[in-house]
C-alpha cells in the first residue's frame, strides 16, 4: 500500500514503463523541474486537459480505459497542430489512494505513451478536499514541430476542398451503448468496436505530421463535425458546403441505428477525434497517397466558400440546419464536455 505521494509517485509513476528515456528528454520526473532540449529551429506546442470524476467521467470508468482515453484525447490536440509528442505532465488529486485503480490508470498511460514516444517527465499529486471527494486528474502534453509549420485553424482558403480521416459518429454511438440506450441487437464485434472508437480514439499523430506537407487548415474533432468545422471557418473569414451524403460511416455504426440518426451522430456526436483538414484541390493526390502510406483513411466531405456561413447538401438540396439536441443527449453521462 502507498503510504504517501512520494511512494504513489515512484509506484505507479516513475517506472520504466511510463518514465522512460527519450532524446529531447534532458531530465526527467525527480527534481524541481523536468527539462526539455526540443530541435534546433522548432517550436513547442503545448496542450492540457483537465478531467473531473462525475463531470468527464464517471467514478466508475475502467481505470485502464480513462488512462489511455485521457492521454489520447490530448495528443490529439498535438495531431491537429501537425506537431510530434515529446512528452506529458500529470496532475492528480486523489480522494483516496487506490492500488488497483492507480495500477490500471497508469497502464493504460503507459501503453499510450509508449505507442506514441510520449513519456510522462512530472506532475503534481495531492489529495483532494476531504468534503469534495472526487478525482481531477489533468494532463499536459509536450510537442515540437519545425517553426512556421503548424497546422493552424486560420488557414482555410475558398476553393480548397475539406477532407476527415477515420469513420465520424463511433464515438458517439460508443457513448450511446455505455448508456446503455443504443446497440442491444447489435453482433458483439460491433459493439465492441463502438465501445473501442469512445474509450481510444485512434492517434492521429502521423497524419497530422504528414499534413504539416499539404494542409492549409486543420483541428481535431471533439466536439462533432459541425461544431468543431465552425472554429475553422471563423478562424479563417470563410464559409462551407459539406456533402452530408459523403461523410465516411462504419458498418458497425450503420448497423447500430437508423439512417437519419447515423447522420446525426456523424455531424454534432463529438469524441471522435479524427482530424478534419482544408487544402487546395491541386494537392489532393499527393494529400491521399501520403495519408494512404501511413494506412490512413481519409474522405473528401466538402469545399471551403468565400461566403460564410455553413452549408449542408443532400440529394442535390443546401440547407443551413442547425445541428443541435445530440450533445445533450451525450451530456446526460458526461455533464460538461468541458474537457476538449
Ligand atoms: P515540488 O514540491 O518541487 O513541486 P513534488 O514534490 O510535487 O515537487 O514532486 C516531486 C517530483 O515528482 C517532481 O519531479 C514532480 O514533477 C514529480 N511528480 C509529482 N507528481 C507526479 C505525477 N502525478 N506524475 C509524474 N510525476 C510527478
Ligand atoms: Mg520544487
Amino acid at each position: 500500500m502507498a503510504s504517501d505521494e512520494f511512494d504513489i509517485i515512484r509506484r505507479y509513476f516513475n517506472s520504466d514503463t511510463l518514465a522512460f528515456p527519450a532524446t529531447e528528454v534532458a531530465l526527467g520526473i525527480g527534481d524541481d523541474c523536468a527539462l526539455l532540449r526540443p530541435g534546433a529551429g522548432m517550436t513547442l506546442a503545448m496542450s492540457m486537459d483537465l478531467l473531473q470524476e462525475g463531470v468527464h467521467f464517471l467514478a466508475d470508468a475502467d481505470p485502464f480505459l480513462l488512462g489511455k482515453r485521457s492521454l489520447l484525447v490530448n495528443l490529439s490536440d498535438l495531431a491537429a497542430m501537425g506537431a510530434r509528442p515529446l512528452c506529458f505532465t500529470l496532475g492528480l488529486c486523489l480522494p483516496r489512494v487506490d492500488a488497483v485503480w492507480l495500477e490500471a490508470f497508469s497502464r493504460g498511460l503507459a501503453e499510450v505513451a509508449q505507442a506514441n514516444n510520449c513519456p510522462l517527465v512530472g506532475g503534481d499529486t495531492s489529495a483532494s478536499h476531504p468534503d469534495s471527494g472526487s478525482l481531477t486528474l489533468c494532463i499536459q502534453v509536450h510537442g515540437e514541430l519545425p517553426a512556421g509549420e503548424a497546422l493552424r485553424r486560420d488557414g482555410a482558403q475558398p476553393g480548397d476542398h475539406i477532407y476527415v480521416t477515420g469513420t465520424l459518429g463511433d464515438a458517439a454511438a460508443g457513448l450511446g451503448i455505455l448508456q446503455g440506450r443504443l446497440g442491444a441487437t447489435l453482433a458483439d464485434a460491433q459493439r465492441a468496436a463502438l465501445l473501442d472508437a469512445f474509450y481510444v480514439p485512434e492517434s492521429r499523430i502521423e497524419a497530422g505530421m504528414c499534413l504539416r506537407s499539404f494542409a492549409n487548415a486543420c483541428i481535431d474533432l471533439s466536439d462533432g463535425l459541425a461544431s468543431d468545422l465552425m472554429h475553422v471557418l471563423r478562424a479563417s473569414g470563410v464559409g462551407a458546403e459539406i456533402d452530408l451524403q459523403a461523410l465516411p460511416l462504419s458498418a458497425a455504426l450503420q448497423g447500430c441505428v437508423p439512417q437519419a440518426l447515423q447522420e446525426q451522430m456523424a455531424v454534432s456526436g463529438g469524441d471522435d477525434y479524427e482530424l478534419c483538414f482544408t487544402l487546395p484541390p491541386e494537392r489532393e493526390a499527393a494529400m491521399q497517397a501520403a495519408l494512404a502510406s501511413l494506412g490512413v483513411p481519409v474522405r473528401h466531405i466538402g469545399v471551403v466558400r468565400a461566403q460564410q456561413g455553413l452549408l449542408w447538401r443532400k440529394e442535390g438540396t443546401l440547407s443551413t440546419r442547425q445541428w443541435q439536441g445530440y450533445r445533450h443527449f451525450s451530456a446526460a453521462h458526461m455533464p460538461d464536455e468541458g474537457e476538449h
